[in-house]
Parts: C-alpha cells; structure tokens; sequence
C-alpha cells in the first residue's frame, strides 16, 4: 500500500464545514472596502526576490528568515513567494502608471507565506486583507483607515479589540533616536539575544520589536522615539489623535510599538485582542512614504494596514460562528425508470426558479435517500416517484418544520420553496 501525502507544514486545508465562515467574512469585507470607495486589485504570489528585499528591509524577520525564495531552474532567476502585499500592491501601481490618474484607493485579499514555526494563529501560508492609499500625505486618510477599521469590527459584530498607535517620525528624527538607541544597546550588551546583538547596528530600532520575554525590561528602558520627535511629526501624530477623538474611537499610544517592516514612517498602529492567546495582533498598518520611491516611482506618500484574516475567522468562530442558515432549498430524491428521468427536469425547472437543488446521485431505496435529504441541511425534500412522474407533479416534504407533505405542480413547488409559504395555504389558495 503507498503512503498516504499530507500538506506542507503550518499550510491549512480551509473544509467545508469551515468554508463558509471564510465565505461571509470575504462577503462582508467586499462590501465595507468598496463601501469606503476601494478599488480591488489582484496581484501574482510570486514576485522577484528583489521586490521584497529593497521595501521590507533586508535586516528583518522577514527577509532574514521567513521568506520562501528559490530559484527558478527554468529561468534561473531569483522568486519569492509574497510574504505580504504592501510591496506588490506598490510595485504593480508602478509598473501601470496607475498614479497618473491620480491618488489611488487599493485593496486586495488572498495567501501570504511565510517560514515561521508553526503555532496557533501563525502559519506558512496565511491570508491577508491588505488596504493601500496611494498619494494622499496627511492624517485624514491614517484616520480614514482606522475609522474603516473600526467600522468593520461593528459590522462583524467584534468586541474586545483595542487600538495601539504610535507614530516612527520623520527620517531626522528617527536617525537622532537609532543613535541615542545604539549607545543604550550597547551598554546592556549582556542582557542582548543573538538577533538584538547582530540588529545592534544595522537595525537597532527592530530590537525593541523583539518577543524574547528576557528583553522585555531592557526594552521597557530604551530611549524612546516620542521624545525625539519634531514638529512635523508631532503635528501628524497630534492631527491623527485629534480625529480619532472626533469620531470616538479609543486609542492607545505606545511608544513601544515600532512594527516589522523597514518601510514605515510616521503613523504606526496595531489592533490587538486579548482572546487569542500570543498571536493577539488582527490588524496592523502605518505610513510608508518612502516606498514608492524606494521601489523606482516618485516621491508619493502613502499608507496601508493588512488584516490576518486566520486570526478574524477565530474570533468569529468564538463569537458564534454563522447564524443557522439552510443553503440548500431542495433535495431531489427519486425511484423508478420513469421517475429518474423525470426529476432531472425536475431539479432543472427549480434551478430555472433560482433554487438551489440537488439532484440525488447514487440510486439507492427511498429511505436511505430521505436520510440523504436530510443530512443536506435542505429545507424540503423533493419526492419524485413513478406515480408523480405519470403526473408530472412532485410530493414536496419540509425537512425542517412540521408540515406534512403534499403533491403539487412542480410550478407549485417552486412556488412554495421560493416564498416559504406552508404548503396548506398555499394548496388552499390553489383550490378553486
Ligand atoms: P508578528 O509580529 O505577529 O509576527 P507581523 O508584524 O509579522 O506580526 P504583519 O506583517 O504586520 O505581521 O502582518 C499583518 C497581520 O497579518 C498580522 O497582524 C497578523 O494578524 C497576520 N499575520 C502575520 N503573520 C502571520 C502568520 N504567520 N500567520 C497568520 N497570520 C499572520
Ligand atoms: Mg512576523
């Protein structure tokens, strides 16, 4: 016997019985993100190796350790699997002219991949929502996205996520911090992990990214970036709380938060929920004027958040999950040479109707096929024998209310199933 194949490790089957969760929180997300005037935009997993070396920075998790690069053997060219969609989403408005129509609301939804180990909430390929805004400077279009955010955390019906802000600065500022940085570092060299110690001077201010609980004190005592900050930045920052203010969303600075990426300024901001254990992070964004640049276009301000769409459905999933909802309307079950054939045409004239039936497949007894019908989660089963074929009508069963069932039209039928009238009223209302 040959052994059975499993899936790459930390790579997630997403089943049926967890699909349609998936199916109504991209559902929702549609709607809100175009509901905010986004355009969706849909870029290829694979990019060059380049792409995310130049923008995420090479001295980081991601680029030092977390992304899946090989070499194509075709073309010899170096391919990484996107480990997220900020530097894409960049690359392909680039590579359009998609800027010469001027600022530009994007969004986009699908896997990332990234080696990490594998944990709750953290896996190898994992699914993003990503929310870009391409050309627009100030703290309006920072707040635009978080009140965004906020409103799908009503719309989903999520409590319990709060909001951490912070704010990187401008490149002044933060080159005064990296030195004042670098010299506190390096007067705790002891207490230093083999990352903090090799980011001591290529990428200091990562080290107070650092999840090593034994750092935690010493980066409780760094010097702080708020206390560097010049006017510009403290203006951002003071406009962004001011708006947050207005429309009532709470917030939280810390001063702590500094974010993965190389590629941020000013504006940083994580929303976090406690019920998820370690991985509390749902949603994470900020400002990244640079880039564009960086990545060969003009000088564009802009600024973007992601979404870890795992971590989403798992609170939804603790939240209640999806009302009880029947998919499926009809279940066409049938015996007999006559009856056969007949319930195709049957199953047909529903689907016509805008029904969703399913056509039993497999033969079998009557009963074993009722049972069938109700395991479907249908709302009636739909009973075509020899006898109703040789009157071209149906016996039409509801599988989740009391009511007996009845032989009717397959007109009648659809009728009934489409306005969910009980079937009584409905014959009674056909009686002459
Ligand atoms: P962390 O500090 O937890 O590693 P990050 O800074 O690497 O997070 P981002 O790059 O900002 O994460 O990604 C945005 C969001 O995507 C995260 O807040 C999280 O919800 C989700 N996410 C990131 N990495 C993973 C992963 N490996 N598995 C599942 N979700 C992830
Ligand atoms: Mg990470």
């Amino acid at each position: 016997m040959s052994s059975t194949i499993q899936a790459v490790r930390g790579m997630n089957d997403i089943l049926p019985d967890e699909a349609p969760l998936w199916e109504f929180f991209e559902d929702t997300v549609r709607d809100w993100v175009r509901g905010f005037g986004y355009r969706p935009i849909r870029m290829p997993l694979l990019e060059k190796t380049d792409l995310f070396v130049r923008s995420i920075g090479e001295v980081t998790d991601i680029v030092e350790k977390e992304m899946y690069t090989f070499v194509d053997a075709l073309s010899g060219e170096s391919l990484t699997l996107r480990p997220e969609g900020t530097a894409a989403c960049v690359r392909a408005a680039l590579e359009h002219n998609l800027l010469y129509g001027g600022p530009q609301r994007l969004c986009y939804a699908g896997p990332m991949f990234r080696h990490e180990r594998p944990q709750k909430g953290r896996y190898r390929q994992f699914h993003q929502l990503g929310v870009e805004s391409l050309g627009y400077a100030g703290p309006d279009m920072d707040a635009e996205h978080l009140v965004m955010v906020a409103r799908l955390w009503k719309t989903l019906g999520l409590t319990e996520i709060s909001l951490q802000i912070n704010t990187l600065g401008s490149a002044p500022a933060r080159a005064r911090h990296r030195a004042r940085l670098i010299d506190y570092l390096s007067a705790h060299l002891e207490a230093l992990d083999e990352d903090a110690r090799r980011r001591l001077h290529t990428n200091p201010l990562r080290v107070l990214d650092s999840k090593n609980p034994a750092m935690q004190e010493l980066i409780e005592g760094a010097p702080r970036l708020l206390d560097e900050l010049d006017e510009v930045s403290l203006k951002h920052f003071e406009e962004l709380q001011a708006i947050l203010r207005q429309v009532d969303i709470p917030f939280e600075i810390n001063p702590r938060l500094v974010r993965g990426l190389d590629y941020y300024n000013f504006t940083v901001y994580e929303w976090v929920t406690t019920k998820l254990g370690a991985q509390g992070t749902v949603c994470a964004g900020g400002r990244y004027d640079g880039l564009v640049e960086q990545l060969g276009g003009k000088p564009t301000p802009a600024c973007g958040f992601a979404m870890g769409v795992e971590r989403l459905i798992s609170l939804l999933r603790e939240a209640g999950g999806l009302p009880e909802t029947s998919v499926l309307d009809g279940y066409v079950v049938h015996q007999g040479a006559r009856a056969d054939a007949f319930a195709w045409a049957v199953a047909e004239s529903l689907r016509d109707a805008g029904l969703r039936v399913v056509y039993h497949c497999g033969g079998g007894k009557f009963a074993a096929q009722m049972r069938r019908a109700d395991g479907s989660g249908a709302r009636y089963a739909v009973i075509v024998g020899d006898d109703e074929a040789a009157c071209q009508e149906v016996s039409l069963k509801p599988l989740r209310a009391l009511e007996a069932q009845a032989r009717v039209s397959v007109q009648e039928a659809a009728d009934i199933m489409r306005s969910g009238r009980q079937i009584s009223a409905a014959q009674a209302g056909a009686a002459p």
